[in-house]
Parts: structure tokens; C-alpha cells; sequence
């Protein structure tokens, strides 16, 4: 399959759209700079080909998308207990919802959502390791190019999240979070700010497309079911509360941020990332949705 001209093919039929639907979230002042004028997409395939088009190279904030990373950390390190504390069921709510949490008893629906993601944060501050340099450390040997986290967005994370700071103590009231809401929300904020482009992130998630091996030295990342297990968690609960829509639509396993990044992985084939800053009402990229169902029309490519 000639993916390059797929790719940029789809880059030509979004282009026109830049900025006339959507919205760049605003909530993150730091983001909420960002041009909407942005797309870029990316893919690498099982085999190690690549291919990319538009704003590839451009340095985005992964947001949301870090808790895959950190998901298949906390999975390595701690195998089936992590789930003592954290579910894994769609929560059909809004990412930063505190309603479930109160009826749930502290327990958070599934590890992509902001209380589950903070609750896999706490994990990893348990394990011991420094978290944040751990995360980073991770995603700079799995892409091959050092990574780092942007300062000005974790600051404005830190400033401005009320949200996320009442879904910590609140989990920390009931027992979920082990260590200081503090501690563990600086884990969260930091791993949110991360900055990395398309191409970084395509290859970063290429494990999950070859059963848990590395990218580019096929050691074992996590194990084959545990890759299997991430790539459900990304299906079902991967794109907020539009994860039934993303999988009627694409069929792909997906992680979006509110940074406008999507990533994608097809078991055995590719990994693939997407960009583009302006959201939906559901907080996934409005344009990376687009494309996403561009390319699976164009490449009859899905899990289903
Ligand atoms: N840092 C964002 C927050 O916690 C991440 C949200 C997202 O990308 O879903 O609100």
C-alpha cells in the first residue's frame, strides 16, 4: 500500500477545512494559544516503513494521549493489581467528571479518564522510579529522539486545574491515591505537557501494533496480552465519551488529547498519529477524526 500518497492525499482534502469548525481548548491557557491553522499525520507500520504529511514534524502537547504511556508503564510494573484500583468500563461521562467518582467509592471507570490517569500517576510514584523522568525516559527510547516536557504548559496545568486537583483529594479521601495529591498531580500535569510530534508518537506507540515488542529493537515492552489489554482500553474508552462513535466511524483503538492529537493503532499492521489543535464538543480533534475516517474509508483498514 503506497501510504505516503494516502497520507498526503488526506492532508490535501483536511487542509482546506483548517480553522473554519471546532474549537482549540481553551481551559489550558497555554493552549489556548495554539493555532488551529495545524494538521499533520503520521504513520509507521509493523515492518518500520513510514510515512507523514503536513505539520508531522511540529511539536504538539500530547495531553491525554501521555496515559496510554503511562497505562503501559503501570501495567509493566504492577500486572494485574493495578486494576485493584482503577476499572475498566466506558464511563460514558465527561473526562474531568467528579459525579461517578462519589458513587463509584473512589474508584475510578477506566484508566483514560482524568481520575484514572491520576490514579495510574500515584502507581508509578509508588513503584519508586521518578516518575516524570521515567515517563519520559520510556517515550524518548521508544521513539529514538529525546523528548521533554513543555514548562509554560505544565505551569498552566498547574495553575488552572481545579478540576483535576478536587478529583485527587477526593480519590485520595477514599483511599485510591496512596501518596500526597500534590506529588501525584505534578506527576499527571507534567506527563499531560508533554511535547512530541506525529511522527515521534506513531513510532512511540508502535509496540502496541506488535504485540507489546519495541518499536525498534523488538524487546518486550509489556507482554502480548498486555498490549492486547491497552488496545481494548484505547477502543473502549480511549476517545472520552465519543469512544461507541470512534469505533462505529474508524475502528481503530484510539487515545486522543485536547491538544488535538489522536492516536491510533491497528494490531499487527501500524501505528498512526494525527493532528490538529480545533476540538469538538466531545474534546477529540475534530479534523484528526475526519482523517482518521479518511484514511480507514481509503484503506479498508479496521479492527472490525
Ligand atoms: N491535562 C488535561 C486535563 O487534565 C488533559 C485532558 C485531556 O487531554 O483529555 O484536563
Amino acid at each position: 500500500m503506497d501510504y505516503q500518497s494516502i497520507l498526503e492525499d488526506i492532508d490535501a482534502q483536511v487542509r482546506p477545512l483548517l480553522g473554519r469548525e471546532g474549537r482549540v481548548a481553551s481551559y489550558i491557557p497555554a493552549l489556548a494559544r495554539v493555532s488551529p491553522h495545524r494538521f499533520g499525520i503520521a504513520l509507521r507500520t509493523c515492518d518500520g516503513e513510514e510515512a507523514a504529511a503536513g505539520d508531522a514534524t511540529t511539536p504538539f502537547s500530547i495531553q491525554s494521549m501521555s496515559k496510554v504511556f503511562t497505562l503501559t508503564l503501570a501495567i509493566r510494573g504492577l500486572g494485574e493489581a493495578l486494576w485493584q484500583r482503577i476499572g475498566r468500563e466506558p464511563s460514558g461521562s465527561p473526562f474531568n467528571s467528579l459525579v461517578q467518582l462519589e458513587t463509584e467509592r473512589g474508584i475510578p471507570r477506566n484508566p483514560f479518564i482524568n481520575a484514572g490517569a491520576i490514579a495510574v500517576a500515584d502507581r508509578l510514584l509508588s513503584q519508586g522510579a521518578d516518575a516524570k523522568a521515567h515517563v519520559l525516559e520510556m517515550l524518548s527510547g521508544l521513539c529514538r529522539e529525546p523528548v521533554h516536557i513543555d514548562a509554560e504548559v505544565a505551569q498552566s496545568e498547574a495553575d488552572t486545574g481545579f478540576r483535576n486537583t478536587a478529583l485527587a483529594n477526593f480519590m485520595r479521601g477514599f483511599g485510591t491515591l496512596d501518596n500526597e495529591p500534590a506529588r501525584v498531580l505534578d506527576v499527571y500535569f507534567n506527563q499531560c505537557a508533554i511535547a512530541m510530534n506525529c511522527l515521534q508518537v506513531a513510532r512511540a506507540a508502535g509496540y502496541l501494533c506488535r504485540d507489546g515488542a519495541h518499536p525498534y529493537d523488538g524487546t518486550a515492552v509489556i507482554s502480548e496480552t498486555q498490549a492486547r489489554r491497552v488496545n481494548a482500553l484505547m477502543l473502549t474508552c480511549g476517545t472520552y465519551d465519543a469512544a461507541g462513535e470512534f469505533a462505529f466511524r474508524i475502528g481503530l483503538p484510539c487515545k486522543s488529547g485536547v491538544g488535538g492529537g489522536i492516536v491510533a493503532v491497528l494490531p499487527d499492521r501500524l501505528s498512526l498519529c494525527v493532528w490538529s489543535p480545533a476540538l469538538d464538543p466531545t474534546g477529540n480533534s475534530l479534523l484528526g477524526r475526519m482523517a482518521l475516517e479518511l484514511f480507514v474509508a481509503r484503506t479498508g483498514l479496521s479492527v472490525f
